[in-house]
C-alpha cells in the first residue's frame, strides 16, 4: 500500500511503563513483521529504556523505527537516573518523545526543559516528537488554542528553523490520553490548523513539511476519520500500540485513509 501524501504520515507507539525485555522484543518484532508491507508512512515503537537497545538491535535493517519516551540534554555527569540523548542515539533509536503530558504532570517537565531536550535530541541526530496539549479545565475555559500556542512556542524555543523542520509535533489533549475519549476529528483539526499556522508564521510554506501527530485514544476504528483531516499527519499511540494486532491494524487503516483523502 502506498501514497504520496506530504508530509509523510507517521505512526508512533508509546509503550509507557509496559513490558519486560522479552515482552518488548516480542511486541516489536511482531509489529515489524505485521507492518512490513506498509509503505508511504513511517512507523516506530516506543519501548521503555531498559528494552531500548535490545529492541533496536532486533529491528536493525527493518523499516520500523525506535523512539525513546524521554531523554536528558546533558551528555554525561552527575545526573543520577537520567539517560542522555547521546546514549539513546547510540542505542539505535531514531526518535525521542519529549514533553509527554505524563512527564509534565508527574515529573515536573516544563516548556523550558522540553525545549532543551528537543535541542539535545536534534544535536544527537534524533528526531524529537514534541508533545503539547491542553487539560480539560483549560479546554472548558476556552483556552485550548492559547495554551497550545504557548506550549508550542516554549517547547521549540531555541531551535533553529532547520531544527524545527526536522522535528515532529504531537498534539495530545490531556483529557483524551488513556481515557477512551478521543477528540473529534474537527476538534483535533482546529488545533492542528492553529499549530500549522503558527509554524507558517515562522517558516512560511516550509511549515507544510512538518508532521503534526494527534495523540489521545487513537484506535484502529477511529484513526481513519482523524487521518482524513488536512493537518493530521499521523498518530502518537498509547494503549492501542500494546498489541501487534491492534497497532498493525491502526497503521494499516491510517495509511489507507491517507490514500483516500
Ligand atoms: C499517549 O500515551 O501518548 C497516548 C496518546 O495514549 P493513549 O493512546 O492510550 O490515549
Amino acid at each position: 500500500m502506498s501514497n504520496a501524501r506530504v508530509p509523510r504520515p507517521f505512526f508512533c507507539g508509546n509503550w509507557k511503563l509496559w513490558g519486560t525485555l522479552s515482552e518488548s522484543v516480542a511486541l516489536a518484532t511482531g509489529v515489524r513483521d505485521a507492518t512490513a508491507a506498509v509503505t508511504g508512512a513511517d512507523v516506530a515503537v516506543g519501548p521503555g529504556f531498559v528494552a531500548l537497545a535490545t529492541v533496536a538491535e532486533k529491528l536493525k535493517g527493518s523499516a520500523l523505527g525506535v523512539a525513546s519516551q524521554d531523554g536528558y540534554w546533558e551528555v554525561k555527569g552527575a545526573f543520577t537516573g537520567e539517560v542522555a540523548m547521546a546514549q539513546i542515539a547510540n542505542a539505535g533509536a531514531r526518535y525521542a518523545i519529549v514533553g509527554h503530558s505524563e512527564r509534565r504532570q508527574f515529573f515536573g517537565e516544563t516548556d523550558e526543559t522540553v525545549a532543551r531536550k528537543a535541542k539535545a535530541a536534534l544535536a544527537n541526530g534524533l528526531v524529537p516528537i514534541i508533545c503539547i496539549g491542553e487539560t480539560l479545565a483549560e479546554r472548558d475555559a476556552g483556552q485550548a488554542l492559547a495554551v497550545v500556542a504557548k506550549q508550542l512556542d516554549g517547547s521549540t524555543a531555541g531551535l533553529s528553523d532547520d531544527e524545527l523542520l526536522k522535528s515532529v509535533i504531537a498534539y495530545e489533549p490531556v483529557w483524551a490520553i488513556g481515557t477512551g475519549r478521543v477528540a473529534t476529528p474537527a476538534q483535533a483539526q482546529e488545533i492542528h490548523a492553529s499549530i500549522r499556522s503558527r509554524l507558517t508564521q515562522r517558516l512560511q510554506t516550509r511549515a507544510q513539511q512538518i508532521r503534526i501527530l494527534y495523540g489521545g485514544s487513537v484506535k484502529p476504528d477511529n484513526v481513519a476519520t482523524l487521518m482524513q483531516e488536512k493537518d493530521i499527519d499521523g498518530a502518537l499511540v498509547g494503549g492501542a500500540a500494546l498489541t501487534v494486532d491492534s497497532f498493525a491494524k491502526l497503521v494499516t487503516e491510517g495509511v489507507a485513509a491517507c490514500t483516500r483523502s
